[in-house]
């Protein structure tokens, strides 16, 4: 079994979509094995997305990861990596396959409801950036 960290953005939030993006994790074999609601500031968001620095949106992104809570998770699964963002679909809700939170939920590429760890390394970075190891069973 393989970890991976999910956030379930701010659009997503505010329109009281948490348990219908969970449904699908579930549906796909993840098990949420932690979960927490928080709010970060733009500098967190900018700390957590600080790969994208030098990228046209990263301020855009950074607003929007702040502008209202998010749910934190730790999803656990064979492969949970990869059928983490095949749940999720592409990062343009144009571009996602049907059936996807993204293809279902997605309002735009920025305000695209969920977030998922790339690779194992990536994976481990980011669910210690929010989670301690005495909140991880
Ligand atoms: P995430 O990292 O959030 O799981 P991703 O891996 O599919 O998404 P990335 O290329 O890592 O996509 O981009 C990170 C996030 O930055 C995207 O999810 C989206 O919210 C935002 N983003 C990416 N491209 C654009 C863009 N062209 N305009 C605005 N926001 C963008
Ligand atoms: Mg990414």
């Amino acid at each position: 079994v393989e970890r991976t960290l999910s956030i379930i953005k701010p659009d997503a939030t505010k329109r009281n979509l948490t348990g219908k993006i969970n449904a699908k994790f579930e549906e796909a074999g993840l098990r949420i094995v932690a979960q927490k609601r928080i709010k970060l500031t733009k500098a967190q968001a900018g700390e957590f997305y600080a790969v994208h620095k030098e990228r046209p949106f990263f301020d855009e992104l950074t607003d929007f990861m702040a502008s209202g809570p998010v749910v934190v998770q730790v999803l656990e699964g064979d492969s949970a990596i990869s059928k983490n963002r095949e749940v999720m679909g592409a990062t343009n809700p144009a571009d996602a396959a049907p059936g996807t939170i993204r293809a279902e939920f997605a309002e735009s590429v920025g305000e695209n409801s969920v977030h998922g760890s790339d690779a194992p390394e990536t994976a481990k970075e980011e669910i210690s950036f929010f989670f301690a190891g005495l909140e991880l069973v």
